[in-house]
């Protein structure tokens, strides 16, 4: 298996959608399942209830029901031979889709406490902005390198030939604030782990990683040891 350099190879596909729950994000889904909620959960608590005792009732039915899981559209060899690239964009085009998607990174990045989003240029600034905006939190840009006008910090990442480099400004993140970190796919990890570094160097605390899509097999996950990450479907 090759990773490329900005792309990673997909060699097959085994959709499952999971994660880690929150009690809220949880919450949020079921709820958006009724049948699950009225045959296992009284719809009268006031109250979310907690990750463990809702886990259960989340069976792979309703994950399969998450709109968007069936509208990923898988191109070969884009954008080079050899890789499988996640389309998001047939998401873009169902509002029901995008709506649910944009609903549940928002109850995760409120269960972790997110005082700011951080969109990962450029799809995590399409799925950032609508969380910002429904939180009443600002939004803050991590950019490819170069496309900041202001005083900026930058942070390099190895990729498998090479390197890249995001930068964010240096008021995008007031001290001790938390972060929610938002992009559409979580492949090796070295993004979002550059993009919590910026947010770390500002002196904010990463309160959280929320991304449509994890490729799984690529173990993004163990670049981002210190803080818990949501991803919405894997493949
Ligand atoms: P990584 O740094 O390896 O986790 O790569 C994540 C970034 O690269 C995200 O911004 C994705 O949009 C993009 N990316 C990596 N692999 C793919 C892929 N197979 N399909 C779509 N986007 C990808």
């Amino acid at each position: 298996m090759v990773v490329g350099v900005e792309w990673s190879v997909v060699s097959g596909q085994c959709p499952v959608v999971s994660g880690q729950w929150s009690g809220l994000y949880l919450w949020s889904l079921i709820t958006s399942h009724s049948k699950l909620v009225t045959d296992h959960w009284s719809l009268a608590t006031s109250q979310p209830p907690s990750a463990n005792a809702v886990k259960d009732l989340v069976t792979s039915k309703a994950m399969a029901e998450l709109l968007a899981s069936a509208l990923i559209r898988d191109v070969p060899d884009f954008p080079k031979p050899g890789i499988l690239f996640k389309d998001i964009t047939p998401v873009l085009e169902h509002p029901a889709a995008f709506q649910e998607v944009v609903d549940l990174l928002t109850e995760d990045a409120r269960a972790k406490g997110a005082e700011t989003i951080v969109g990962i240029e450029s799809r995590g600034f399409i799925f950032g902005v609508p969380v910002a905006l429904a939180l009443g939190v600002p939004f803050a840009m991590a950019r490819k390198l170069g496309k900041l006008p202001y005083d900026r910090i930058s942070e390099e990442y190895a990729l498998e030939y090479g390197t890249n480099t995001v930068e964010m400004h240096v008021d995008a993140i007031k001290p001790g604030q938390k972060a929610y970190i938002v992009d559409d796919l979580l492949a090796t990890g070295g993004t979002a782990a550059a993009s919590a570094r910026l947010v770390q160097r500002l002196d904010g605390v990463v309160c959280g990683f929320g991304c449509l899509i994890e490729l799984t097999f690529l173990d993004g996950r163990k670049n981002l040891p210190d803080f818990p990450i949501t991803a919405l479907m894997e493949f």
